[in-house]
This record gives structure tokens, sequence and C-alpha cells, in this order.
């Protein structure tokens, strides 16, 4: 079976910057089996209900503002998998998630930045899934039980971030913050530990919760790619511009 990861994609210039992050995205799928197909979940689309894409070929969709031309020329045409995207459907419907098909759009850069950097071919099929971020870290756990089956050939992959502020980035650079660590150290625990109704509750028990996501969608990635796991190990830890937490982990 293949792991669900959660990768943090960091700012949009990910790939023009020279940073651990971006290094290890890189060198990522060479620990992994090539996967059939890649279901894609991303900060980036969020939605009253779950929405699939279902296309035949993917586009990469800049969805940023004010960032270098050469950002906006990057391109991701991997191929849709619309049956892939019918079979999730169904797998969220029978665990009383209903969802939704969409036949027209690509890829937010929350999917392909990681991508790109991963697969760089482009030649996986991806499927793009949507998170409801209102909805809170419970359901995004049970969408990813929900998503388990997928794993014989599918490689979940979502994408967000782990401590993302962007009123606090520090574009120069410089120290963590103390309630960037401690919040993401309380995570970090819970995580290994399987500690499901601390996370449920991280909103109410995670310290600094509210100053490390003040909106909650760059973390409801993580919920989904854990519920579809039982064993937390995580693979990358680095901060980028003060305290954009770059950490990523795999679940088995
Ligand atoms: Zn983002």
């Amino acid at each position: 079976m293949l792991p669900a990861l959660f990768v943090s994609h960091g700012a949009p210039t990910l790939p023009f910057d020279d940073c651990p992050a971006r290094d290890f995205l890189r060198g990522l799928s060479d620990a992994l089996p090539k996967p059939k197909a890649i279901l894609a979940v991303s900060a980036h689309w969020d939605t009253p209900l779950p929405v699939l894409n279902a296309v035949m070929r993917n586009a990469a969709i800049h969805d940023f503002y004010g960032f270098p031309q050469e950002l906006y020329q990057l391109s991701y045409n991997a191929p849709g998998a619309p049956a892939l995207a019918e079979k999730t459907a169904r797998l969220l419907e029978a665990a009383s998630l209903p969802a939704q098909i969409d036949t027209a759009r690509g890829l937010d850069h929350g999917a392909w930045v990681p991508l790109k950097l991963m697969y760089p071919q482009a030649d996986i099929p991806v499927v793009q899934l949507s998170i409801q971020s209102r909805l809170g870290a419970a359901h995004h756990m049970a969408l990813g039980r929900a998503l388990k089956p997928l794993r014989n050939e599918v490689l979940i992959l979502a994408s967000g971030g782990f401590v993302h502020n962007l009123r606090a980035i520090a574009w120069q650079g410089g120290p963590e913050p103390d309630w960037s660590r401690r919040f993401a150290d309380f995570m970090h625990q819970a995580l290994i530990a399987r500690r499901d109704e601390d996370l449920a509750d991280y909103r109410g028990g995670a310290p600094d919760a509210a100053l490390a996501h003040p909106t909650e969608d760059h973390l409801m990635p993580l919920f989904v790619a854990y519920g579809a796991g039982n064993r937390t190990e995580r693979l990358h830890s680095s901060v980028t511009f003060g305290s954009l937490r770059m950490d990523a982990y795999r679940f088995d």
C-alpha cells in the first residue's frame, strides 16, 4: 500500500527558493513506489461540501497575485482521472460524506507546486479533492478514513502548511517565534501518539492555535492524510520566512 502524505507548500515561489523544504520535496518520490494515480488535497480549494475534479487533462491554476512573472509561466498538465474521481465520490458517499464532481477545474498551486517538485514529468494522473475548512478537523479525519481503500494504488498527497500565518511572515527571514514552535511541538506529539481527540480539538487545546492558523484552511489537509493512515512518521521539518513551518508527514 502507498502512504498518505502531508506536505507544507509554503510560498508560491517555492520552486525558485533555495531552501531545505524544496530539496526535500524534490527527493520525496524516490522513497515511494510509482503510484497509478494521485489524489491531491490542497488548502486552496475550500468548498461547502467535498468536490472532486474530473477532467481529461489538468491545467495549473495560478491562484496568487504579485509574484515574479516566471512563476506564472510554470505549468503542470498532468492527465486527469475521471474514473478515480467517480470512485472516490462513491467511497465518500458510502461514509455519509456526499461529494460532487467538477468537470472543469484544474489544480491550484497548493497541489501543483509540490507535484511539480515531486513528479516533474507530470505523467501520473491527478484528481484533486477540496477541503471544507468550516467543518473542522474531525470532518477531515473522517474524509481520510473513507479514502483509505484508495491507498492500494493511489498516492494521497495532502498539501497545506504546518504553521501558516501570512500576517506574521518575515520575508527577509528571521528566527522562528516561540508561538510557532509551541504549536508545532504540540501537534507533532499528538500526531505521533495518534491522539485523535487532541487533534480534533486542536483549536481549543493546542497552544497558540489561533496564531499559528488564523484561518483553518492550511491545516485541514493534514487531517485528511492522518485519517487515511494508522502510523505516523515525520519526514521533514524546517521553517521559511520566520514562521512558515514546512513540516511533512507520512501516514501508513
Ligand atoms: Zn497555501
